[in-house]
């Protein structure tokens, strides 16, 4: 089975959010199960860079605004994956965020440079390159959700089918809406402006278009597949996602034993297991140590490492802090985005220094170190696709503490007692979003903390969840087997 994904980020090349990780974990654990995965990348610098013995493969005509497009292949880094790469001029040599200029304004001509990664997919299904011929294309959110429109244009050109299409949805809040006027710049047919195709309440989304034309949609979590399909969660595409329910699937999301693994991390002081979790308190005392924070084990210390967002739902945390704080607790946080979020936490750790440390950016190490000798792992989103960082703080002992929505809703089990007593406890769940469930969340938190036993015993049931991603790709590859026949 061969399957082309199409995506704009790739752990550890360039990462912006989850998507990244899963782009990174999903192809390697795919090719155990058979299936030969290759990625096609935009040329940004990250990728130009870090993909290994890049070599020419075919000269494209110019289009799109790119005064030149040459398509090169070569290896992801550490792996066996082969990946092409667009190297358009002008279109993707910029360095910084993948899809914003240093203001953090949205690139003007974003809708030429992903039509490009989805018009190249196409080529790619025709067979540009004669040595490798997918059956399967899969396309990874908005960025890649012109792929399928123009496979589909293509089949209808030539009458002849190219390769089985499946989008994956892994967040909806982004869909890559664009005005009206630029349709006639992505050279498909007039008639795919059109409610049955890519227009979207007067504009054009790019998402809707991978929506309309693959022939299997997925996201990354079940409650998540099911949500999209409400008015409220729809994000206004719910009635195309509801008319497409029987091909829409929600498949969990995994984690990369690689990269996340408290036994073998080399960026901890001390590795860590299940079966031997003393050294997790060291973890603690090197991060209360790194932060600034007093250096204390009689109570919780709480993390979160997040896009600083509303979709976060770190409003709740903003409020809710003092109460840990109260109740001797610490927090320490790393995550970047909106100033007003950033600003608030940045505050409360001027004025709380002994319980409240804050590094803004993004810093992969750190993360690591903050999951690894936090006790808790708050991730109280208001809505939430997958989430990872409440897998990867289960792997860790590191218990999440999180809004029953989406993935969420589908990983954690709170400390309910019948949880506990079955033994199937992960961590605190609260049902809605409000600042009284959530602290009565933390103080469930603080309860558990305090019975060393019962901490225990459920920091070692999340331990040994399943997270790993053979479950996902199994699930992925039938789907594969389904729209390549
Ligand atoms: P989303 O994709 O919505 O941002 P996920 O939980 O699915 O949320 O994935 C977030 C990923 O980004 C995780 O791997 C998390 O560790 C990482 N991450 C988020 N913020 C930061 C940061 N400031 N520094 C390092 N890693 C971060």
């Amino acid at each position: 089975m061969k399957v082309l994904h199409v995506c704009s980020e790739l752990f550890p090349l360039l990462k912006t959010g989850g998507l990244a990780d899963v782009t990174g974990a999903l192809p390697p654990v795919l090719s155990k199960l058979g299936c030969d995965s290759r990625v096609l990348l935009p040329g940004f610098p990250a990728f130009m860079k870090g993909i290994e013995n890049l070599q020419l493969l075919i000269e494209l005509p110019a289009k799109f605004g790119a005064s030149k497009i040459q398509i090169l292949s070569g290896t992801i880094p550490n792996t066996e994956i082969k990946a092409y790469v667009i190297d358009a001029t002008g279109l993707f040599d910029r360095d910084g965020n993948p899809y914003s200029d240093s203001n953090n304004i949205p690139y003007a001509d974003n809708y030429r440079r992903f039509a490009l990664l989805g018009w190249v997919a196409a080529r790619i299904a025709e067979g540009i390159d004669s040595e490798w011929l997918p059956e399967v294309v899969h396309g990874h959110d908005w960025h890649a959700g012109l792929a399928a429109a123009y496979i589909k244009a293509s089949e209808i050109y030539n009458g002849k089918k190219l390769a089985g299409t499946i989008l994956t949805v892994h967040n909806l809040a982004y869909q890559g809406v664009f005005p009206a006027h630029v349709f006639h710049e992505l050279e498909l047919p007039g008639y795919f402006f059109n409610v049955h195709g890519l227009e979207f309440f007067g504009q054009l989304s790019l998402l809707k278009a991978g929506l309309f034309f693959s022939d299997k949609l997925t996201t990354v979590s079940p409650t998540y597949a099911k949500e999209i399909q409400s008015n409220e969660q729809g994000c206004g595409l719910s009635g195309l996602l509801g008319s497409r329910a029987h091909d829409l699937v929600g498949i969990l999301n995994g984690v990369d034993p690689e990269v996340w693994n408290p036994v073998s991390d080399k960026l901890l002081i001390a590795n860590y297991s299940a079966k031997s979790i003393a050294n997790k308190a060291k973890c603690k005392i090197t991060l209360q140590e790194y932060t600034g924070l007093k250096v204390q084990s009689d109570f919780p210390l709480f993390t979160i490492v997040s896009r600083l967002t509303e979709q976060k739902g770190l409003h709740l945390v903003v409020e809710g802090i003092y109460e840990i704080i109260k109740r001797g607790g610490q927090v320490a946080i790393l995550g970047s985005g909106e100033a007003e979020i950033e600003q608030a936490f940045v505050k409360i750790a001027a004025k709380h220094p002994d319980s409240v440390a804050v590094q803004l950016g993004y810093d992969e190490d750190h993360a690591h170190r903050l999951v690894a000798g936090a006790d808790v792992i708050l991730v109280p989103s208001r809505f939430e696709p997958c989430g990872l960082t409440q897998l990867y703080g289960m792997i860790y002992g590191t218990l999440p503490l999180v809004h029953k929505v989406g993935g969420l809703a589908d990983t954690v089990n709170d400390v309910s007692l019948e949880n506990l007593a079955e033994e199937k406890a992960t961590g605190f769940v609260f049902n809605e979003f409000n600042i009284v469930e959530f602290n009565a969340a933390v103080r469930r938190a603080f309860a558990l903390f305090s019975r060393k036993t019962e901490w225990k015993k459920t920091q070692k049931i999340a331990m040994l969840q399943d997270l790993t991603w053979d479950a996902a790709a199994k699930k992925y590859f039938e789907l594969y087997q389904q729209v390549s026949n």
